[in-house]
């Protein structure tokens, strides 16, 4: 089963890389000129896919007991189909190894690889928000892992598995970070990352879903779906609203 596979793999370890950017930047969020009201950058969100989230809680260490807020979903219909996030905050700070098993997220870290219908790795997206927006705006993030190329290459030569729900999710992301893309240039033209009224306006626009506005996401998510059904008949996403409510049901979310 590929979440048992992959929650049992290191996939390209940095050694101590921590030391290159400070304080372990994808951990504990914190950059100079980050000046938000409403975030909170101590520590870190992750995102979970709805069943990487109902595997992580029933794996060896339980996740519900070392955070501190309970976690929360976000949740997008599309036609008939329900997409769903969980976010949880880690307040682990990079400590976390023999505490519990890192989500897939933190293990790809910091890129997500997206592969098209028919497993063809067709690039790499940024795995936080923040990493997105250094790229975006062409400005170095703090995160001083950023051999494209050497990662590109790992994933083309590795085989991880993945499988079609997590890779559809993967291309999920990528057309958000598309959207993200054309959103943030548009609106941010005279603001440089280096810059604290930046960050603001990044807030207002992250928090306001404008950083997310298309008209064409909805048809571009279920295009996404369907040929990722064509490819992998066994693929659907029909139980995922039953998966959210048992989580609510259990009291995990
Ligand atoms: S992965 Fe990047 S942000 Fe995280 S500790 Fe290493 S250099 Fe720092
Ligand atoms: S689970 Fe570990 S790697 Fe992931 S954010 Fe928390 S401390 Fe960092």
């Amino acid at each position: 089963m590929f979440l048992n596979n992959i929650y049992k793999k290191e996939i390209i370890f940095e050694n101590n890389c921590w030391k290159k950017c400070g304080n372990g930047f994808c951990c504990d969020n914190q950059y100079k000129n980050f000046d938000f009201g409403l975030i909170n950058t101590s520590g870190s969100i992750i995102l979970y896919t709805p069943r990487e989230y109902e595997f992580a809680i029933n794996f060896k260490k339980t996740h519900e007991n070392i955070f501190y807020s309970k976690p929360k979903f976000i949740k997008k219909k599309v036609n008939d189909i329900e997409i769903s996030v969980i976010m949880v905050k880690c307040n682990l700070l990079g400590k976390c190894n023999n505490i519990i098993d890192k989500p897939i997220l933190c293990r790809l870290y910091p890129f997500i690889p997206v592969f098209d219908f028919t497993s063809t790795l067709i690039n790499m997206v940024p795995a936080s928000i923040y990493d997105v927006v250094f790229k975006i705006k062409e400005f170095d993030s703090v995160c001083k892992i950023n051999d494209f190329k050497k990662y590109f290459k790992y994933y083309q030569d590795n085989d991880l598995k993945f499988d079609t729900y997590t890779k559809f999710y993967f291309y999920v992301v990528y057309l958000y970070y598309k959207i993200i893309k054309k959103n943030l240039i548009s609106l941010t033209k005279n603001l440089k990352v280096d810059n604290k009224s930046f960050w603001k306006k990044f807030e207002f626009l992250l928090l306001t879903g404008k950083l997310f506005e298309d008209n064409n996401l909805d048809k571009e998510i279920y295009d996404c779906y369907l040929n990722f059904q064509i490819f992998d008949k066994s693929f659907s996403l029909d139980k995922e609203s039953n998966l959210i409510k048992n989580l609510c049901k259990k009291n995990v979310l």
